[in-house]
């Protein structure tokens, strides 16, 4: 019996508990933010809507690699040799252009994982967390800041650089082809020359198995023993046992 009363008390003492903040909430007197003139203070390293410094971006293609959900898109061009395309703030060399960086937020699920990877910390998020669009695509952010005009200069100044890197490659490989067409062709080595040393598995292999008579000089490999033509008990078991 005493355990019955004991199981009820349990059981409104833990309702009690469980109404505590409630209750609480009943005797304080309520404030009614006005949003959005007054706005929530977030959370110092609350993560929102992205940004790029597209001043220090060098293309690497790196956040792009470590977005899980592929939400970055990133396209260069390389910069020839006589283009100095400057420094970021950290000291970085610039050597490609960024000809395209967009960020489909809509996809984005704001996990951080493009931030750290950044080489130069371009990419980072912000506090902004009041972006929403009518149209989807309007939550494709176009980062890039070069104009087509600029990026058609660009491209046309990879493509004669590498053509005319391809022309001195293509010189280079006639120049180097008719040198050797014209070199003397080098001496041949005269058949009565010293022999050269026997390889050691010749060396123990020769008198076993050189039939007698035979031409091969004394170092060179000794040749297959063919069977003798005549008068050769053993050739003729030997020819039966083949298949
Ligand atoms: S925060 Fe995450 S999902 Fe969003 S762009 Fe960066 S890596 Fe991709
Ligand atoms: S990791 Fe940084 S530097 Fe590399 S492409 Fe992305 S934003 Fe640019």
């Amino acid at each position: 019996m005493s355990r019955y009363f004991r199981n009820v008390w349990d059981g409104f003492f833990t309702v009690l508990i469980g109404m505590k903040i409630t209750w609480a909430h009943l005797f304080t007197r309520a404030v009614t933010r006005q949003y959005p003139t007054v706005k929530a203070k977030l959370p110092e390293r609350a993560r929102n809507r992205l940004y790029v410094n597209m001043d220090d971006c060098i293309g690497c293609d790196q956040c792009a690699m470590a977005c899980p959900v592929d939400c970055i898109t990133i396209e260069t061009v390389k910069s020839t040799p006589d283009v100095d395309l400057g420094l970021t703030s950290v000291g970085t060399k610039k050597r490609l252009y960024v000809t395209r960086f967009d960020i489909d937020i809509a996809k984005c699920c704001y996990c951080a994982l493009c931030v750290y990877p950044c080489p130069t910390e371009c990419i980072n998020m912000t506090d902004v967390y009041e972006f929403s669009e009518y149209e989807r695509q309007n939550l494709v952010y176009k980062f890039a800041i070069m104009t087509p005009a600029e990026i058609d200069a660009a491209k046309s100044r990879l493509a004669a650089y590498d053509k005319e890197q391809a022309a001195k490659k293509a010189a280079a490989a006639a120049a180097a082809a008719a040198a050797k067409a014209a070199a003397p062709p080098a001496p041949q080595t005269p058949a009565t020359g010293p022999a050269p040393a026997p390889a050691p598995a010749a060396k123990t292999a020769a008198p076993a198995t050189a039939p007698q008579g035979s031409t091969a000089p004394a170092g060179s490999p000794a040749p297959a023993p063919k069977p003798p033509a005549t008068d050769t008990p053993s050739a003729g078991p030997q020819q039966e046992n083949k298949p």
